[in-house]
């Protein structure tokens, strides 16, 4: 057996299982075989000795069995569900979980297992599933990162009468008109039979939409959306953004998709909390702004091609001031957004329902947030110009003006705003504008690459118009600011700056790496670097690459296949 992992969105994973030389992609289902139950053709299926085929799934005999063992290796032991007549743990090939009966009454138990199924080389094996694997649930399963799924619930839920849908369970009995236009459902017959060809088209065309939705990297946001239908489902999710959030975040990429935030998980996104994490442990504001400027967040992204953004910048010019404003943006559920970050994922790539009601945890989100933003980055001068989302914050400041009194976009406001900063805020001394660019760029390196980051703009200037923008020493480029991608790119010289000082570093064999850099040839990678990073691809001192991972660096050093680094420049 051989399982290749080929497109990753989170912990959910798309892949391939090869067994006997038979492929299948997985998400895949698993179908168990019997004369009461026959497998459909051309499926992946579990086979206990006497009947394995090519391609099958080896099930070792229950005691009960008259079937005899071979002796050749099972992929699963009959302790797989819980059978208190199979003995121990059992995941030499597949990676299974014990009693998932149990966990379906246990959430915490669900996810504490998924944490430990996602740790060590077990992380490389296809986990398998079973009992658990409804149709509504399949998403929220892959999410935690299983790939096969047994067809044993599909059976049961016939047994019973359930007809099985995306969104949950009906009662096959109740309804006049099939929602589906399945073969099954079409054939005007209803039966047992009908009913579990039925469950499994479901089954099988909400594993096409979850490969499909990986690939995507929109998993999260379908997973929201899936759950809502089935309280365990809920709890699963939301205890593995409280318990499992470090587990998750190594796997959530630094660029992903946009993306809905229209459920109360969406506050609790990987990606979100990576956000407001990094700002409190990496941030610090572009050197020689003195005055902080809140305003509100637009439908519209990147925030400053909005017309309110527009206007509100329009009089930070006017004012004449404007070297010295620092812009943050107030907005759910990112919290804070510093403007020279905006292009940062996933600052221009959500979407939330505005209805200008801002809820207790949104309000408090924004008081903590801004409170460690004036207590971290010491202004002389705070402008709260914000509209929604200005009692909670305005509550937490303490000596401040208050230019928009809740409406920012008016031409009062503005000119408010205007005279504000003319008034408080002297004229700047030196600097200008090209200063002020190095500046924001400094504290976007940062934010990127943490302080190695900050090497990347040591007497550098900036070039280039925005969002392109070059970082320059002398007439050596070391990096690129780009709008598509909202992060720094690295060139071979830039990398040598970053593995300098150790971070962001993926150490291999002697050699140079030609086209991209597979998992095979990795040493070492550094901890912090996420799917999607700008890495330096070196030996010792030497870099002689550097590109874009596509793992995380447990696999990295795990993996013996797979692409772990696309290579943007390699050494001649
Ligand atoms: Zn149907």
């Amino acid at each position: 057996m051989r399982f290749e992992i080929l497109e990753r969105d989170g912990l959910a994973r798309a892949g391939e299982l090869e067994i006997d030389g038979v492929k299948h992609s997985t998400p895949a289902l698993a179908f168990i075989d019997t004369e009461r139950y026959p497998a459909p053709n051309g499926v992946l299926k579990i086979e206990p000795p006497s009947k394995k085929g090519k391609g099958d799934l080896l099930i070792e005999p229950s005691g009960f069995s008259t079937d005899h063992h071979d002796g050749t290796e099972a992929d699963l032991r009959p302790a797989f569900r819980g059978s208190p007549y199979g003995e121990g743990k059992y995941d030499e090939y597949l990676s299974c979980p014990i009693e998932t009966s149990s966990m379906l009454l246990d959430s915490k138990r669900f996810v504490d297992s998924v944490s430990e199924l996602k740790s060590g080389d077990r992380l490389l094996k296809p986990m398998y599933c079973s009992v658990m694997g409804l149709p509504h649930r399949l998403a929220l399963l892959a999410y935690c990162g299983y790939d096969v799924f047994d067809s044993m619930p599909l059976i049961m839920a016939a047994e019973h009468g359930n007809y099985l849908t995306s969104t949950g369970i009906l009662d096959y009995a109740r309804i006049k008109d099939l929602p589906c236009s399945c073969p099954a459902c079409a054939s005007e017959k209803r039966g047992k039979k009908e009913l579990l060809q039925h469950n499994y088209t479901e089954a099988l065309n909400e594993l096409r939409l979850l490969r499909h939705t990986i690939s995507e990297g929109r998993m999260r946001e379908l997973v929201e959306a899936r759950i809502r239908s089935d309280p365990w489902l809920v709890q699963n999710l939301r205890l593995m953004d409280l318990d499992h959030y470090d587990l998750q975040e190594l796997h959530t990429p630094v660029k992903g998709a946009p993306f809905q935030a229209g459920s109360k998980e969406s506050l609790s996104r990987p990606d979100i909390i990576r956000w407001r994490k990094r700002l409190e442990g990496r941030y610090k504001k572009p050197d020689g702004t003195g005055v902080l400027l809140l305003i509100p967040c637009s439908a519209r992204k990147p925030y400053s091609i909005s017309q309110s953004h527009k206007r509100f910048r329009q009089a930070i010019w006017q004012s004449g001031r404007a070297d010295a404003v620092h812009e943050v943006i107030v907005t759910s559920p990112l919290g804070l957004v510093p403007r020279e970050l905006e292009l940062f994922y996933p600052a221009k790539d959500y979407d939330i329902p505005v209805t200008g009601h801002w809820d207790r945890d949104e309000k408090r989100m924004a008081e903590e947030m801004v409170s460690w933003l004036v207590e971290s980055q010491r202004y002389d001068l705070v402008v709260s110009h914000l509209g929604d989302e200005r009692e909670p914050v305005n509550s937490v400041l303490k000596d401040f003006v208050d230019t928009s009194q809740g409406s920012p976009g008016s031409r009062e406001s503005l000119l408010r705003l205007e005279e504000t900063l003319r008034d408080q805020v002297p004229a700047a001394k030196s600097g200008g504008r090209h200063s002020r660019e190095l500046a924001d760029m400094r504290s976007l390196c940062r934010f990127q690459f943490g302080e190695a980051g900050e090497g990347l703009c040591d007497d550098a200037r900036i070039a280039g118009r925005w969002p392109n923008l070059k970082i320059l020493k002398g007439e050596t480029q070391l990096g690129m600011l780009t709008g598509d991608r909202g992060m720094v790119s690295l060139t071979i010289d830039g990398a040598k700056v970053i593995a300098s000082s150790g971070a962001y570093s993926v150490e291999i064999e002697d050699f140079i790496p030609k086209g991209n850099l597979f998992a095979v040839g990795i040493e070492r990678a550094s901890k912090e670097i996420r799917i999607g990073d700008d890495v330096a691809v070196a030996h010792g001192k030497d870099v002689r690459a550097v590109g874009v991972a596509q793992m995380t660096p447990v696999e990295m050093e795990l993996s013996e296949r797979g692409e772990a680094v696309r290579i943007r420049h390699a050494l001649h």
